[in-house]
């Protein structure tokens, strides 16, 4: 996510560093056990890092089925789940991000109207410190589940979307979108279900795994939707009145969505991503600006970070009420900024790929993004400088937070100006070819600080500026 706080700060020119890439390909074909985790190679020995590490086979697969209602502003829906733990359950978790301060604020809401399951023995709501009806739904089950089983549940719920502003759900004049718009299933691999509590500041909260998914959304046929996942062409329905459009995205954590009036432009990268970028009527930049931009952040970033994690990547341009929305595979942008644009593409490795508790470790994803912005563009890095000052730790949790000015100032400031000094301190190359081994090590995981410390092992001036900072235990 990135805040409308940060255009200001952040004015001036991209470098457009472009550079050689490697391949989407090379990834999927690499030879690789599914469960494979390899370990950090030492530092500054990109070669010895090991392949990136494979989603797990046993993954949730989820299936989401979006009706746009013609007033544009209700949506109905079925999650279909199919859910193996690798830990023993009595319940399912779903997180409904809508109903927390900042989404709900706007008038949006999220209900589960029906929930049915071989395995269901009752479910309710519970409120986490989220708006009526609560911030998630409990799904119980008749019999302990056991690490390994599976079961599957299917959840109705109706999204009302809210007014139009810098959020990740609402409606505008010609356009829609969600995004988080379903109930979450709120699962850490290994750990458990996260009931962490919302907060008033604003920013994510969520932890989900990687899961095998495909949606559906049923929409007015004058409208064009754009949202996670290799989109099909979409099929008309009901005389012609609506159309259904289809995506499949086999590791997202979570899904977007934007349905609106749409002029949309195609561009590809030299390693196959396909970019799909949408423009609403008269707005600047064009769709095909949009997508050249998109391109070019991507070969940026693929510079040090390796190959971008999705084979498509799809950017809906929004009104612009200043920032930008990360989902996997997906960019709600709602600036016409190109260093908010790598901000957040950077986040498709960095929560997309690199999974982390946004609640528990929200540097992991922001102090990364923003860090990687940095590396791409000077201008970026110098306005980064001074928030190596801060008092405050990088590392905090969402709950530790105060106000919103902390939060961006030791997340954002503080966590993306220490990872750059920590880079000017270990040296660029190492620095980043042992980022490089972090992210190729626990890709489609949740990473923890520890997973960090590991792949920083061999930098000890690295460690001593993160351990300073707040970021790592000393
Ligand atoms: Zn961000």
């Amino acid at each position: 996510m990135s805040r409308p706080w940060r255009n200001a700060a952040l004015a001036g020119a991209v470098a457009l560093l472009l550079g050689g890439c490697t391949s989407f390909a090379d990834t999927v074909t690499a030879p690789t056990s599914a469960t494979a985790s390899p370990a950090p190679a030492p530092a500054g020995d990109d070669a010895s890092c090991g392949e990136r590490a494979r989603p797990d086979p046993d993954r949730p697969r989820i299936a989401l089925d979006f009706r746009l209602a013609d007033d544009l502003r209700t949506v109905t829906g079925t999650q279909t789940v199919s859910f193996t733990p690798d830990l023993p359950v009595e319940e399912l978790v779903f997180r409904l991000v809508p109903n927390g301060p900042d989404v709900s604020a706007a008038g949006s809401r999220l209900v589960v109207d029906a929930v049915r399951g071989d395995d269901v023995a009752g479910s309710g709501y519970e409120l986490l410190g989220a708006s009526d009806p609560g911030g998630a739904y409990v799904v119980e089950l008749d019999e302990p589940l056991e690490a390994g089983e599976t079961t599957e549940v299917e959840l109705d719920f109706t999204l009302t979307l809210g007014t139009g502003e810098f959020e990740r759900v609402g409606a505008d004049e010609g356009v829609s979108w969600w995004a988080s718009g379903a109930p979450l299933l709120a699962w850490e691999p290994s750990v458990g279900w996260a009931r962490d509590p919302f907060v008033p500041v604003s920013g994510e909260t969520t932890v989900s795994p990687a899961a095998d998914t495909t949606v559906r959304v049923e929409a007015p046929a004058d409208l064009t939707v754009l949202m996670t996942g290799a989109q099909a062409e979409p099929t008309a329905v009901d005389g012609e009145e609506r159309r259904i459009w289809t995506s499949t995205e086999p590791v997202a954590r979570d899904v977007s969505v934007a349905v609106g009036r749409f002029t949309t432009a195609e561009a590809t990268t030299p390693g196959g991503v396909r970019v799909t970028a949408g423009a609403l009527p008269e707005a600047e930049p064009t769709a095909g600006e949009l997508a050249d931009a998109t391109v070019e952040a991507i070969a940026d970033l693929e510079e040090f970070l390796g190959p971008f994690p999705y084979e498509t990547l799809t950017v809906p341009q929004l009104p612009d009420y200043g920032g930008g929305i990360e989902y996997p595979s997906s960019i709600l942008q709602a600036s016409p900024s190109r260093q908010v644009l790598v901000h957040e593409v950077a986040h498709m490795w960095f929560y997309g790929m690199v999974g982390n508790s946004q609640f528990r470790d929200p540097w992991l994803d922001e102090a990364f993004a923003t860090w990687a912005e940095a590396v791409v563009n000077p201008s970026s890095a110098e306005d980064l400088e001074p928030a190596l000052g801060v008092r405050g730790d990088v590392g905090v949790a969402m709950d530790e937070v105060r106000t919103q000015q902390q939060y961006v100032a030791y997340v954002y400031g503080k966590g993306g100006a220490t990872l750059m000094a920590a880079r000017e301190a270990a040296g660029a190359d190492g620095f980043d070819a042992a980022v490089r081994c972090y992210v190729d090590a626990t890709a489609w995981a949740i990473a923890t600080p520890d997973d960090v410390a590991d792949a920083l092992a061999d930098l000890p001036e690295a460690l001593e500026v993160l351990g300073e900072a707040g970021a790592l235990d000393d």
